[in-house]
């Protein structure tokens, strides 16, 4: 095998490897990192496959390996190669994905003066002239540097003066950051066949050799470097008698993972309910077979655990994860975001003492390197993380669980590849034979379709879990000291609140029940929906809102520094006092956000310890632990908060829930804000009631009759699921057909839409050319907001069936990106 196909690092389409020579002096395999000449750049890219001919008639040859051996494992392989498929990306950024965490690296280019050059600056266009000037005084200089000094055309320009002969490139390869590695250097066969004494060396040369081959586990090079100086060792490298090879450091093993905890025999054994134990047998009876997977004997293979908080989901993944890790395989756990999930994180770590990987942004890249290659030499059973926690190098994968299935944040939204973790997972577990296992209260519309349709996909199968945790069976009362059944949910009617002459953010059904929560030594959280809830300033003589002038979204007002803030850009202006479209002075704060929810119940219960819990508090310090800290020691008694607080959280002693503007979010225009504020509501109102005392839950709404509201009312996921499914098969959307959006990004509006109508006009022609009538084409429409950090954004949306055959080869201008599945439309 002379020839290798190699994804590189540039941008080219998606899917395409390009075919390179192997030199005689090493050898490389597939998975393995290269440095590759690509146009008139060095690039990074990985072997792919090894084959005896290549793709064109001229190859150029691989430059050197970064790593002497494969980073990413065939199955790696396979599933970059699907990734870049299914979402339309290079192959490289896709198999990045697999690379231990800092291997990216950038070749730094430098630029020298050629003797070539002096006294030609007369034929030079005056700005080259005077670049070349300055390149000759400095002798080098990084080419970027010098392209900028060129001006316009800088890149044409650098390239005609080395074509030339005026100018000469030199490139440093940087090896992937070595820190972690140790050179050695060893002797090669050749040095072997032969005394040392017939070779012709300097004394230094032979005296290093002898040094080199009298060491039998490999001579550090940096020692060599010290003792006989750098070019003695690498003139003998040179010619061949002795070999660099790079040995990864070993390190003692990260201290381990909070695992002081109770060790497992102090747990005593629960015994499962009915309905978990049949969960846990049908899960482990998919994982047993792992082996058989024939054509006959297609079970399903993957789960959806639909059960509210407390039903018991976590203790069946726990079961279904002892059965792998009995079998010397691993379980990848992904959670939506690792610091909000503590208590799931301490429960592994409870039960699989000392072997459970937490991956979290928090870590050094030191950290998360060492970790990456642990994990790989199988020191963990279980990997934990986030979605990219998907990709990490477990040896035997036997088990995937995704806990709140339903959660975005398991779309990957801002950096190619745009991939959803919960397809991914079905495509890993298509290609190494795991099981998913995922979970949910309240199940993404999408997935339960699939599940209980046994559609779709990778064939899920529903598993339910219909009851809380010690909830009697129908019909008999709620004995002394059990476990409540989920909390009693009221909707307050704002409307009727403000007709009877309450103006307060607190309907007087929600501050009767906080008075008397914190009045009972419990707590409440008190939920606040981020969107469009924050507080904004408005005219009230003309209703002009205040809005960033370079994003076009609504600036929200933060008491605490008096000043209106941008959530895209960051902008920080004070509120001006007269309205820029009117010029009245009644200019006033309006909506509601966290910190004026602290006040004013700070005002109705004076001396009681509020905190808030959103984006701004954790970025400003109060760190999510901190927080955690303080309500699990019962400190704070009213935690007031955003998205955040919905998630994870069990706290036993929390008895109130109130959710103070329920409507929010809902009219957004996305066909997703119905199910998305009902899963949010249901979570935020799973937080009341997991201890001993029964929960209460407040919505305050302005909309009680919509479906999202209602059916988050009685915790009824059927009757929204119902519904939803109806309006979603009516105006053909997911689950029913698939979406993707094209999505573009320009400083120029005119260009922005230019390209974005450029794009819906030549899809359209194709579509009326190929006669689809199952595809359909939307826009092009201005994102919402319009404008982000600059960029203009247009959006082109395809609707349909078979898109991948339709997007296919469709050449798209550089500033469009497409996203197969958006978790978000605006
Ligand atoms: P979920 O993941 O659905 O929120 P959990 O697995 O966390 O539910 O279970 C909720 C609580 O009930 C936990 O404290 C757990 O230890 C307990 N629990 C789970 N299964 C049983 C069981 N079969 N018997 C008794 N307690 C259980
Ligand atoms: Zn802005």
């Amino acid at each position: 095998m002379r020839y290798a196909e190699v994804a590189v690092d540039a941008p080219v389409s998606h899917s395409r490897t390009f075919s390179y020579s192997i030199p005689d002096n090493f050898s490389v395999e597939p998975g393995q990192l290269v440095w590759v000449p690509f146009g008139r750049r060095l690039v990074q890219g990985l072997v792919v496959q090894l084959s005896p001919t290549p793709q064109v008639e001229i190859t150029r040859d691989i430059l050197q390996p970064l790593e002497p051996s494969p980073l990413v494992s065939p199955i790696g392989l396979s599933l970059g190669s699907w990734l870049s498929q299914y979402y339309f990306c290079s192959l490289f950024e896709c198999l990045s994905l697999l690379l231990p965490p800092g291997f990216k690296a950038q070749v730094r280019s430098r630029v020298l003066a050629t003797s070539a050059a002096e006294g030609e600056s007369d034929a030079l266009r005056p700005q080259t002239a005077d670049a070349m000037r300055k390149l000759a005084n400095t002798r080098q200089m990084g080419e970027g540097e010098f392209t900028h000094l060129l001006g316009r055309n800088g890149t044409r320009e650098v390239n005609r003066l080395v074509d030339s002969g005026l100018v000469r490139r030199q490139v440093n390869l940087p090896r992937a950051r070595t820190f972690h590695y140790q050179c050695f250097l060893i002797p090669t066969i050749s040095a072997a066949g032969e005394p040392t004494g017939s070779q012709k060396l300097s004394p230094r040369q032979a005296k290093l050799l002898e040094a080199v081959q009298s060491y039998n586990q490999g001579y550090p090079a940096s020692l060599a470097h010290k003792e006989f100086g750098r070019p003695t060792s690498m003139s003998l490298v040179e010619r061949g008698l002795l070999a660099l090879e790079w040995i990864r450091e070993e390190r003692a093993p990260l201290v381990a993972n909070n695992s002081a905890g109770s060790p497992t025999s102090q747990v005593p054994p629960l015994i499962l309910t009915s309905m978990q134990e049949d969960a846990v047998t049908r899960i482990t009876q998919a994982i047993t077979n792992s082996g058989a997977i024939t054509d006959t004997n297609r079970q399903p293979r993957n789960f959806l655990l639909h059960g509210v908080t407390g039903s018991g989901k976590t203790e069946v993944y726990l079961r279904a994860m002892e059965r792998v890790v009995s079998a010397g395989q691993q379980t990848i756990f992904l959670v939506p975001e690792i610091s909000l999930t503590p208590q799931t994180v301490g429960r592994l770590n409870e039960r699989f003492p000392g072997r459970v990987a937490v991956i979290h942004s928090r870590m050094k890249p030191r950290e998360k390197f060492d970790q990456w290659w642990q994990i790989r030499d199988g020191e963990y059973d279980v990997v934990v993380g986030p979605r990219s926690a998907l990709f990490a190098p477990v040896p035997d994968l036997g088990l995937i669980v995704i806990d709140e299935e339903h959660e975005w944040t398991y779309k990957q939204e801002e950096a190619q590849p745009l991939y959803d973790a919960r397809t991914t997972s079905l495509e890993l577990a298509h290609l190494t034979g795991a099981v998913v296992v995922m979970g949910s209260a309240t199940p993404d519309v999408e997935t339960y379709y699939h599940a209980s349709t046994g559609q779709g996909r990778g064939r899920t199968r529903l598993l339910e879990l219909p009851d809380r945790i010690g909830t009697p069976p129908k019909g008999r009362k709620i004995a002394e000291g059990q476990r409540s059944a989920l909390a009693r949910v009221s909707v307050c009617d704002m409307r009727e609140e403000l007709r009877e002459g309450n103006r307060s953010i607190f309907s007087r059904g929600l501050a009767q029940a906080l008075k008397e929560c914190v009045n009972a030594n419990h707590q409440a959280i008190l939920f606040l929906n981020r969107r469009g809830s924050a507080p904004f300033v408005q005219c009230r003589d003309c209703g002009y809102v205040l809005t960033c002038p370079s994003c076009t979204v609504t600036l929200t007002f933060h008491s605490t520094i008096a000043r209106l803030v941008c959530h895209r850009c960051n902008r920080r202006i004070r509120t001006p006092r007269r309205c820029r479209q009117c010029g009245g002075e009644r200019i006033r704060q309006l909506g509601i956000g966290t910190q004026r929810v602290v006040d004013e119940v700070t005002g109705l219960l004076p001396g009681i310890r509020v905190e808030r819990w959103d984006a701004d508090s954790s970025r400003s310090g109060n760190g999510p632990e901190q927080t955690m800290a303080g309500l699990a020691s019962g400190e704070i008694q009213v935690l007031v908060g955003t998205q955040m607080v919905a998630k994870g959280l069990d706290l036993p002693n929390v008895t109130l829930v109130g959710a103070i503007l329920a409507d929010v979010g809902l009219h957004l225009p996305d066909f997703r804000a119905g199910e998305r504020a009902f899963s949010l509501l249901c979570q935020v109102a799973g937080r009341a009631g997991r201890g001993p005392d029964p929960g209460r839950v407040i919505i305050q709404t302005y909309n009680p009759e919509h479906y999202a509201i209602a059916a988050a009312a009685t915790q009824d996921y059927s009757a929204m699921y119902r519904l939803e499914i109806q309006t979603r098969q009516a105006q053909g959307n997911p689950p029913f057909n698939q979406l993707t959006q094209i999505r573009f990004q320009d400083v120029s509006a005119t260009g922005c839409q230019r390209q974005a109508t450029e794009l819906a006009r030549l899809l359209r022609q194709r579509v009326a050319a190929r006669g689809l009538a199952d595809v359909e084409i939307a826009g092009p429409a201005p994102g919402i907001p319009e404008r982000i950090r600059g960029h203009y954004r247009w959006n082109v949306l395809v609707r349909g069936r078979n898109l991948h055959r339709f997007l296919e080869d469709v050449r798209l201008p550089p500033n469009g990106v497409v996203d197969v599945d958006p978790a978000h439309l605006l």
